[in-house]
């Protein structure tokens, strides 16, 4: 973990052994200007060099951790198994410019509305016997449960390629970049439209292209372990 602007490798050589013996030596007690100049002073000149090595910029070679594009869109895979729906489970994840998430969403019947008070079919002899008039998309739930922040400007992961009522929605609540990981089954019903409106709006479309290829989390004895695989 590194704070917001300042490279990890610049932190690496100092361990907290000497900074605790070296703040120890400072006289908390002493709040005169001078003294705790000098102190900071001392505590400087005998640390170890604050960077590794000439080239603060350097990168760091590390397989461990997730990039940003992965851990968006496995927030999505993640966020998709809280869905009941037996068949397809989606999930999306808003995203701000700073990559701070502003809201997760997953399909779901609507608000107050139990689950199984519902149909969840997919056939029926008429449509109001499927889940198809009912169900809330998860681009939807994400968008409606923004609570601070908004989501203009912002980016939308989606595990799933919006289908065209959710590309209404996503043009009309100032959402610019959209990037899905699967498309669906039938291009012409549902990407033609979605993609002729983000194309006439301005949407930037793009799908997800992964860096990762496995990715696992082991919740046994408490560890909450993830192991990643590229
Ligand atoms: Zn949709």
């Amino acid at each position: 973990m590194s704070f917001r602007g300042i490279e990890q490798t610049n932190l690496r050589n100092v361990s907290n052994e000497d900074i605790s013996d070296k703040l120890s030596e400072i006289n908390i007690n002493d709040t005169s200007e001078k003294y705790n100049e000098q102190a900071v002073s001392n505590l400087h000149s005998e640390l170890p060099p604050l960077y590794l090595n000439s080239k603060p910029d350097s990168v760091i070679s590390n397989d461990s951790y997730l990039p940003w594009n992965d851990y968006f869109m496995s927030l999505c895979y993640l966020t998709a198994a809280r869905s009941k729906d037996p068949n397809t489970k989606v999930g999306a994840c808003i995203v701000d410019k700073e990559n701070r998430i502003v809201s997760l969403g997953y399909n779901g019947m609507p608000r107050g509305i139990k689950d199984e008070q519902l149909p969840w079919n997919k056939e029926g002899t008429y449509k109001y016997q499927t889940k198809y008039p009912y169900v809330c998309h998860a681009e939807m739930n994400a968008i409606l449960n923004e609570r601070l922040i908004s989501v203009h400007d912002c980016c939308i992961y989606v595990s799933k390629f919006p289908c065209c009522e959710c590309a209404k929605l996503i043009i009309q609540s100032g959402i610019k970049r959209v990037i899905y990981s699967e498309l669906k089954p039938d291009p012409l019903e549902e990407q033609v439209p979605t993609n002729t409106m983000f194309s006439l709006a301005g949407i930037i479309c793009r799908k997800f292209v992964p860096s990762i290829h496995h990715l696992s989390l082991d919740v046994r004895d408490g560890l909450g372990k993830v192991s990643i695989t590229k």
